[in-house]
């Protein structure tokens, strides 16, 4: 049986669609290898949306040449938005590369292999699904036997209308195409049957959902003067009323121009929704907002994100923030630092501005130095940095719920040989529990008490009633931490 391997770049969207390339290979009758250097076909998912990741595809392949040439019939792919944005061309640039597939066409991933095993010639595949919507579903468990991770995602719409003018994404993953909410409900609800406590919900702009069978009511706290803004809204309740089982249900990413009232009184009235909201603001300049064609001012990004806070005391945002956008000056930088400390983001990914192929912003000249976005970048950590550490010292001392995630991958935090579980907070604080070693917690939603705090987490202690609730570890059987279910190789996840 012919052996693969999958290397993902990116987003949660590529390590999402990475577990269904797994799937459709694994149908075809395709196995795991034990990685890259055991597999006859290699693929690697990758990211354009920062010029720096589309290079490491560009290195990797350079690397790979050697790896082909040890055997005449090893096959490399390049899946994603790099394989979406190039094409064709990809093929004549690396002649290492045999198949190019785009995110809507992973479904012919056997078929396109079948073809070039029996002598056909290299081959790009980067056709948009517009008439016909596939959203592929990754199995839940491989095997009776095994256990399911505790936290999954689920993808509700793909694509993307919004403009911004730096961003390759509208590009390279097409217009925006929405799941049914049936469909959406049916494969959590599979998913909490088989063990998955949390759900996060995938979209390129998640909130901006609408249902195509328009099966949705409208949602509470719709405004009158705008009666589609509610569609999320209405999703995320059906979700939380149809499965009951479910833990916690996030999303990710939402447009702060689709943060309406809707959301925000789903948010004050569903248990379900964590504590936690990650809501890219990208700057806090109006000047920059605009060029940037975010469709939002800084006051009415403030406005939505305290109407959420203000429904649900103790929610913290995170967001994404790009430093050096062309025409950015000392002042616009000196607006996102203020606006990082009005909100006070718990959180934050930060980018140096990269030219992008198709983007409006490619008409701005890129003038700001590399010297300067990488000192205002260093700027903007600093500030985000204090921001979480007063935050998670606040929190020592206090009582948290916890979903455990796994064996606590950061050793040396004081747990012995990996025997330290970690999870997140409602909150979605990484939290390592330390004493716990002997009992088997993956999935569990624990309460603990927080004795420490880390630079980026907190250390844990389950409290008396969390470890009279739960069991022992088994011996035999699946090792716990080890979610049976496949652990992808993800490399250089930059977030969001
Ligand atoms: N759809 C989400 C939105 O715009 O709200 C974000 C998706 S994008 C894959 C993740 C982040 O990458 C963006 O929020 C932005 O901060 C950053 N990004 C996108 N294009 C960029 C560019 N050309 N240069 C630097 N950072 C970029």
């Amino acid at each position: 049986m012919p052996r693969y391997s999958i290397t993902t770049f990116g987003c949660q969207m590529n390590v999402h669609d990475s577990e269904r390339m797994h799937d459709v290979l694994r149908r075809a009758g395709y196995t795991e290898a034990g990685g890259p250097e055991e597999a006859d076909v290699l693929v690697l998912n990758t990211c354009s949306v920062r010029e720096k990741a589309e290079q490491k595809l560009r290195s990797e392949v350079g690397r790979l040449a050697r790896w082909k040439r040890e055997r005449a019939d090893r096959v490399l792919v390049v899946a994603g938005c790099v394989a979406q944005q190039e094409g064709e061309r990809l093929l004549k640039q690396m002649r290492a590369i045999d198949v190019v597939v785009g995110p809507d066409n992973i479904p012919e991933l056997p078929g396109l292999l079948g073809d070039l095993s029996l002598g056909g010639l290299p081959i790009a595949r980067t056709v948009f699904d517009l008439d016909a919507p596939r959203f592929l579903v990754a199995s839940p468990s491989p095997s009776p036997a095994s256990r399911v991770a505790p936290t999954a995602f689920v993808t509700v719409m793909k694509g993307c209308d919004e403009r911004c003018s730096f961003c390759i994404v509208p590009y390279t993953r097409g217009p925006e195409r929405y799941r049914p909410s049936d469909d959406i409900v049916a494969e959590i609800a599979a998913l909490v049957a088989a063990g998955t406590r949390e759900v996060t919900l995938l979209g390129q702009t998640v909130n901006s959902y609408s249902d195509p069978l328009g099966a949705l009511p409208r949602a509470p706290g719709a405004s009158a003067d705008d009666p589609d803004e509610s569609a999320f809204a209405a999703l995320l309740r059906r979700i939380a009323a149809d499965v009951p089982g479910l833990a916690r249900l996030r999303y990710t990413s939402p447009h702060p121009r689709h943060l309406t009232p809707s959301l925000v009184l789903a948010h004050a009235e569903l248990a379900v929704l964590p504590r936690h909201v990650h809501m890219p603001v990208q700057s806090g300049s109006d000047r920059v907002l605009r060029r940037m064609i975010r469709r939002y001012t800084r006051a009415e990004y403030v406005a939505r994100t305290r109407a959420l806070v203000e429904a649900v005391p103790g929610l913290t945002l995170s967001t994404d923030i790009i430093v050096g956008f062309p025409g950015e000056t000392e002042d616009d930088f000196a607006a996102t630092l203020s606006l990082v400390r009005e909100v006070g983001f718990k959180g934050l990914f930060g980018f140096k501005y990269s030219r992008r192929p198709h983007t409006p912003a490619l008409k701005l000249p890129d003038d700001v130095s590399e010297d300067v976005k990488g000192e205002r970048l260093a700027r903007l950590f600093e500030e985000s940095e204090a921001l979480l550490a007063a935050h998670l010292s606040g929190l020592v001392g206090t009582t948290q719920e916890v979903l455990v995630e796994g064996r606590d991958k950061e050793r040396g935090h004081g747990g012995v040989g990996g025997a330290l579980w970690s999870g997140r907070t409602g909150r979605h604080e990484i939290a390592h529990i330390e004493g716990a070693g002997e009992l088997d917690l993956l999935g569990e939603v624990v309460e603990v008490s927080i004795a420490r705090a880390n630079k980026h987490s907190l250390q844990a202690e389950l409290t008396e009633a969390a470890r009279a609730a739960v069991r022992p570890r088994q011996r035999g059987g699946v090792e716990p931490g080890r979610p049976a279910r496949r652990s992808l190789p993800v490399v250089a996840a930059e977030g969001g």
